[in-house]
């Protein structure tokens, strides 16, 4: 059953202890505010220095590094698309966000995957609609794939929490 593989908790994804963790990056990969902020803070000076040297991500792309002082054995980055209105391909670069991330965790043998939502922060992708995209790539992919085992979804903030606990009570059984 791919929904026992999904999981919801509100809390700091840092403190997260999954093979990896997935960045809401930009596409320099040299660090940022938010959630990237907190990971390169939390990973240390390593990772910064690991990103350098990968040298930038396009939206809808994906980059794995180790994760260096996080418990997270590996950071993926990934640069979801800056909100434009919508009819700019932000939900195919957000899908492909989430599915080139899941792509790199199931290729580096990840059995725990830990996502923040992606672009609906500074990058303002209204959260619901956000929330639909992760969980629908996120069943897809798992219904396709045995690895990762488990994805969580790390929510920031309360709101967060219960939009993708509705989005999750809302699936088919
Ligand atoms: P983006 O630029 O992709 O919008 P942000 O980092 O601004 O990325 O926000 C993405 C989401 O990550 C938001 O819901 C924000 O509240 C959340 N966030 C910020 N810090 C953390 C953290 N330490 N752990 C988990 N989620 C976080």
């Amino acid at each position: 059953m791919t929904h026992d593989r999904i999981r919801v908790e509100q809390g700091d994804i840092t403190q997260q202890r999954v093979d990896a963790i997935v960045n809401a990056a930009n596409s320099s990969l040299l660090g940022g505010g938010g959630v990237d902020g907190a990971i390169h803070r939390a990973a240390g000076p390593e990772l910064l220095e690991a990103c350098r040297e990968i040298g930038g991500c396009p939206t809808g792309e994906a980059r794995i590094t180790y994760g260096y002082n996080l418990a997270a054995t590996y950071v993926i980055h990934t640069v979801g698309p800056i909100w434009a209105g919508g009819d700019q391909g932000e939900d195919a670069l957000l899908a492909s966000a989430y599915r080139t991330s899941l792509e790199l965790a199931r290729d580096h043998e990840a059995a725990s995957v830990a996502f923040p939502a992606i672009s609906t922060g500074a990058y303002g992708f209204p959260l619901q609609r956000a929330t639909r995209i992760a969980v629908d790539e996120t069943v897809a992919f798992l219904e396709g794939n045995e690895l990762p085992e488990t994805v969580t979804f790390v929510c920031f903030d309360a709101v967060t929490r219960e939009v993708y606990e509705s989005a999750l009570r809302e699936l088919p059984d």
